[in-house]
């Protein structure tokens, strides 16, 4: 890497990234578009430069933009604006949740951390904007992912904007939240008849062939770079607690991949120095849904075998049935002491109203599941009520309405008169 500019097009005078590194056996690549292991088909993460990100300061990024690009120097890309192809995503409220934390038998500070408050209103448009990104300066010029949903919407809008042609892969029985919202940006939207999965599995042949040479599929052949846009959640909890890590956190997981570069984002901020280490570390949680554990279930059975389910339930956007990261995410839970549960989809829909409720805030039902095993990890004693916790609202009830359409509509119909009021019980 003695040019300026690495044949990869990712320029390591301005990106702390070097390589991409087996998480399996360790082999190095450089930083081209590739996301399994030639030696054992392990999948890849991008590795950086200790020394690089070494010089990254609380000031430097405190003087950044309100968004995930004040993360730059920590994340695979360049450095320079003009390069992005991004929404400006990040910089989402930590909310405060003190009744949610009585309700469900806290005693330290909760925090949600709503990632709905996106350009797309889920957390998938951190990874898009650092994939596309990573993306274009690889020399790619049309844009794809397969998706549960929210990765959809995203990469339509980033396309859009950028002014580049995207095509979308999502399962047909996805919610109309979802497929409207990803339809109205244009683009190709293909509905295929299967699952996830399958759509996931058709994306894996299609980057193969020469038609999509020109295609970057998010979530397939620059993985490694979208995967590190998961950081931006981690580091930005911490900067936002005052440059403290919290001692748990409770994360939603369809691939797993959130949970795993959570961790890691923590791991990095104690390492170049940027925060200290709470006493006694900090424990990672997993969040699934009933109709869909796998991962959970490994974890349950004492297993590292991770086998792949067909999923059902109303969580569509954790619905991943063949968790590419599972492995990496059940290492993060059992390295830290935390632990996984699963929530069906009676308590998913209580989830989502009790956040409402008690927080004010309204999530998609990765979020019910997620706030439905907070109350379980606190009943089964996994989770400690006397620590610090935060949960990730990763997505916008507005997308999964139906969920709760038939458990929350109006709690009176009146005539307009103050008589038909005072008989309904409004006025004391
Ligand atoms: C994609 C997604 C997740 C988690 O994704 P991973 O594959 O585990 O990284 C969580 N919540 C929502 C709403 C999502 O769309
Ligand atoms: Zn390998």
């Amino acid at each position: 890497m003695t040019s300026a500019l690495a044949p990869s097009g990712i320029d390591p005078a301005t990106s702390p990234a070097r390589a991409l590194a087996c998480r399996a056996c360790s082999a190095r690549y450089p930083l081209i578009a590739q996301h399994a292991c030639y030696e054992c088909f392990g999948p890849l993460e991008v590795d950086h430069d200790p020394t690089a990100l070494a010089t990254v300061t609380r000031e430097q990024i405190e003087a950044g933009p309100r968004n995930i690009w004040r993360y730059a120097p920590l994340l695979p890309v360049g450095q320079d604006p003009a390069t992005r192809v991004t929404l400006d995503p990040g910089f989402t409220p930590l909310v405060a949740a003190p009744r949610l934390a009585a309700e469900v038998g806290l005693t330290a500070p909760l925090w949600v951390k709503d990632d709905s408050a996106n350009p797309t209103h889920s957390f998938k448009d951190r990874v898009v904007s650092v994939a596309l990104t990573a993306a274009r300066s690889l020399g790619f010029t049309r844009f794809a992912c397969a998706s549960t949903g929210n990765l959809a919407n995203s990469v339509a809008a980033h396309a859009a904007r950028a002014g580049a042609p995207s095509v979308v892969f999502i399962p047909s029985d996805l919610e109309q939240g979802k497929v409207v919202t990803t339809a109205v940006y244009g683009g190709d939207l293909v509905a295929i008849d299967g699952s996830y999965d399958d759509v996931n599995r058709l994306c894996g042949e299609l980057v193969e062939t020469d038609e999509f040479e020109d295609t970057a599929f998010v979530n397939v052949n620059v993985r490694p770079y979208y995967a590190e846009g998961s950081k931006t959640l981690g580091y930005e909890v911490a900067e936002q607690l005052g440059w403290r890590i919290p001692a748990q956190v409770v994360i939603p997981m369809a691939s797993g991949e959130l949970l795993t570069k959570v961790d890691k984002a923590f791991a990095e901020l104690v390492e170049i120095g940027l925060v200290e280490a709470p006493a006694g570390g900090w424990r990672v949680f997993g969040a699934q849904s009933a109709g869909c554990s796998p991962i959970a279930a490994a974890l349950h059975a004492d297993s590292d075998t991770i086998n792949p389910v067909k999923p059902t339930g109303i969580a569509k956007s954790l619905n991943i049935g063949d968790p590419a990261a599972g492995p990496y995410a059940l290492e993060s839970v059992r390295r830290t002491g935390g632990w996984m549960a699963a929530a069906d989809d009676d308590e998913i829909r209580a989830g989502i109203r009790l956040l409402a409720r008690t927080a004010g805030v309204f999530a998609e039902t990765a979020g019910g599941v997620t706030v439905a095993v907070l109350r379980k990890l606190v009943e089964s004693g996994r989770l400690d009520p006397t620590a610090e916790t935060v949960i990730f609202n990763t997505g916008e009830g507005l997308k999964t309405l139906d969920a709760v359409a038939d458990q929350a509509g109006p709690s009176h119909r009146i005539k307009a008169s103050l008589r038909a009021a005072r008989d309904a019980g409004l006025m004391g």
